[in-house]
């Protein structure tokens, strides 16, 4: 059926914001140009003044609500400025902003208690971060360290941060620059839509082994994987895939660590974490992103054996452990818990899927629709057959979408995935009006 009319009014919200009475937009723009790196770049052609969010909104400086399918690059997970993390925040900022962790405090205990609890297996000991590259900057480390080898091996496709170690891992060239990135691996990626063996996960394992064969002196230090690659464009890996990889490198001596930066903290909606799904339990698990619900949070968890690599030297993070940070860990934890979060990012995020894949069948530009929960994944393609990435469209619809009030985002090498990683607190409702603002601006395409 052919889309005449775009959407109607958003689902109603019972929050406007006060009038905006800060700078202009356009002087935000050349304080921008003139102050912020050059490296930074947004979105959109016409950029977006972000003056406020509430749950799964956003509100600009003429206070136009926007439904933020992308949340903060999926991050906020109980949604926007939740009272409940609000008010952790503010009340552990009145007692102690600061203090490091070489002093006691219980917001940083009750937290590292609280995510134990949700981890399998022996996975208990924690060492907090600001970010997700330093969360796997140190399971780099702490790997190289326990095993006594410097061989690392990753996805191709995969994202795992910017610094020094993490360059290396992260396997898509827009990502890289010309540095030395010694010892990593990258493993042909068990990509169902574009790898080299379509689904076969069979055939993906063995590069895993050829590598270690092949390419180091039989021993490796770790794998790294997410559960499903986000920035890589919501790449799921080949059934079976994970577990047979898992136990290659074990016989290998080499440790396996979860990137659970973004499939984490309940936004696959089926399980709690991305590698459940997989039916692995990893040695090493790294989380960012929504742990904080976009308070600066990240963790490497491990198990008290292999933690203890770390302690022959001093290994330290001013703000790691902070304790307003832990104190909104530790809330983001009660409220997925309390809101049934997950159980929600499962439920729309299973409704989501179909009403998607139902797209998909009405537009041949849409080659692929895949993912879990609160983190989806569109790929656009000019040519079906071909898979052609068709990038100028992705942008073009990110553009229409954002004229409607939806804002998702955009990623995967050639930049012609949609990613759609809402707050987990999105409604049915949210779903059809992105859907139906994505089926009108295709209609018109
Ligand atoms: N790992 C994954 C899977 C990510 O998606 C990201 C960021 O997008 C990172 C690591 C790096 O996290 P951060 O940007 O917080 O350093």
């Amino acid at each position: 059926d052919v889309v005449t009319s775009p959407p109607k009014e958003l689902p109603a919200f019972d929050y406007s914001p006060p009038a905006y009475s800060g700078p202009s937009r356009d002087e935000i723009i050349a304080k921008r140009r003139e102050y912020l790196s050059p490296s930074i770049f947004h979105n959109y052609k016409s950029p977006l003044n972000v003056v406020e969010g509430k749950r799964q909104y956003l509100f600009d400086d003429k206070g136009r609500r926007y439904l933020d399918a992308f949340g903060g690059i999926a991050t906020v997970c109980c949604g926007h400025c939740h009272p409940d993390v609000v008010e952790a925040i503010v009340e552990q900022t009145k007692r102690l902003q600061h203090s490091t962790v070489l002093y006691l405090n219980h917001a940083i205990t009750d937290f590292a208690e609280a995510l134990a609890a949700k981890l399998p297996g022996n996975l208990k000991v924690a060492f907090f971060t600001n970010s997700g590259t330093e969360a796997n900057e140190l399971a780099i480390l702490i790997a190289k360290l326990y095993t006594g080898s410097h061989d690392i091996i990753s996805l191709r496709n995969s994202y795992h941060g910017n610094g020094g170690g993490t360059m290396g891992t992260t396997a898509q060239s827009i990502w890289k620059y010309n540095v030395v990135q010694s010892g990593v691996h990258h493993a042909v990626n068990p990509d169902p839509y574009r790898g080299l063996f379509g689904s076969d996960g069979e055939k993906y394992v063995r590069d895993v082994q050829e590598i270690i064969n092949f390419g180091t002196s039989g021993n490796v230090a770790a794998f790294i994987s997410e559960a499903i690659q986000g920035v890589g464009g919501i790449v799921e890996l080949a059934p079976g895939y994970l577990p047979a990889a898992y136990d290659i490198v074990r016989k290998a001596g080499g440790l396996c660590i979860a990137d659970e930066v973004q499939t984490g903290i309940a936004r696959t909606g089926s399980h709690f974490w991305g590698f459940e799904a997989h039916g692995v339990v990893p040695d090493i698990v790294t989380i960012a992103k929504s742990i904080g619900n976009g308070i600066p949070l990240g963790a490497v968890v491990t198990t008290p054996e292999i933690a203890k690599a770390l302690t022959r030297r001093s290994y330290f993070n001013t703000f790691g452990g902070n304790p307003v940070c832990t104190a909104a860990g530790l809330a983001v934890l009660r409220v997925i818990e309390k809101e049934k979060l997950q159980e929600n990012a499962f439920v729309v995020g299973s409704y989501l899927k179909e009403r998607l894949n139902a797209l998909k069948d009405k537009y041949e530009l849409i080659g692929d629709v895949r993912g879990r929960g609160m983190m989806l994944g569109v790929e656009l393609v000019s040519d079906g057959k071909l898979k052609t990435p068709a990038q100028s469209e992705t942008l073009h619809v990110m553009d229409q979408m954002k004229e409607l009030g939806v804002l998702i985002g955009k990623g995967g090498y050639y930049g012609n995935v949609f990613r759609i990683t809402p707050p987990l607190c999105f409604t049915k409702e949210d779903a059809d009006f992105l859907v139906d603002a994505m089926d009108y601006t295709f209609s018109r395409m």
